[in-house]
């Protein structure tokens, strides 16, 4: 059994530390929210298309020359909110890590790589993974290339954990291996959506344990 666990909203309270990040260190320093809003995303053209990724230096540096921002404040804010985000992990969290070896363990996250590896750096949690994986791809094709590049067995199980329904669509490489749960925290930013394609939903990580525990997966 090889577990993909997604980050936001599934390892980590997203919601309630995109709240502190917008109050304790962009509103603290004089930013308002729609300084905050207008300079999150910095939008590039690839192959014709306009994409978007966030980097939040360019963000730091452009709310910094406004005359009413505190800039280097906002700048130090900003990393001393960074370095830890410890209390952001839900609490069933240490519990799950616990009850499944680290080598069987995989953190898979699918948004802009850098704030990504910062946030998860800030949970001092990485190294309770046998590896994470960032990438703005289609995570099942991520998690086909990790079956492929670490030759899983055929007879391992592949558990996906993920509060959002795209990411839970299977696909035809793994079908067959594929056990897909759609986590819905009552915390959870996407708690409404639903998932026709997840084996199981379940509102805690407590939960997965058990039916993995009572449908003998290994
Ligand atoms: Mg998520």
């Amino acid at each position: 059994m090889k577990i993909f666990i997604d980050f936001d909203d599934v390892i980590f309270n997203t919601g309630k530390f995109k709240e502190d990040f917008l109050n304790k260190v962009f509103i603290r320093n004089g930013a308002t929210k729609a300084d905050f809003t207008k300079t999150y995303y910095h939008f590039f053209k690839k192959n014709g298309q306009v994409d978007r990724y966030y980097d939040p230096k360019k963000q730091l540096k452009a709310l910094g020359k406004k005359d009413y921002i505190r800039g280097d404040k906002l700048e130090k804010d900003f990393h001393i909110f960074m370095k830890n985000l410890k209390k952001y992990v839900f609490g069933d969290v240490a519990y799950f890590l616990k009850k499944i070896s680290k080598r069987d363990l995989f953190l898979i996250s699918y948004g802009d790589p850098l704030f990504q590896k910062m946030k998860i750096e800030g949970t001092h949690t990485s190294k309770l993974f046998g590896e994470v994986i960032l990438g703005k791809f289609r995570k099942m094709d991520l998690i086909s290339n990790v079956v492929e590049k670490h030759k899983l067995s055929q007879n391992d199980k592949i558990i996906v954990i993920d509060d959002l329904p795209k990411h839970l669509k299977k696909t035809k490489a793994l079908k067959e291996r594929l056990i897909t749960f759609h986590l819905r925290r009552s915390e959870g930013r996407y708690k409404n959506l639903t998932c026709k394609y997840a084996d199981y939903e379940v509102k805690n990580l407590k939960e997965i344990i058990g039916i993995i525990k009572k449908e003998k997966i290994v």
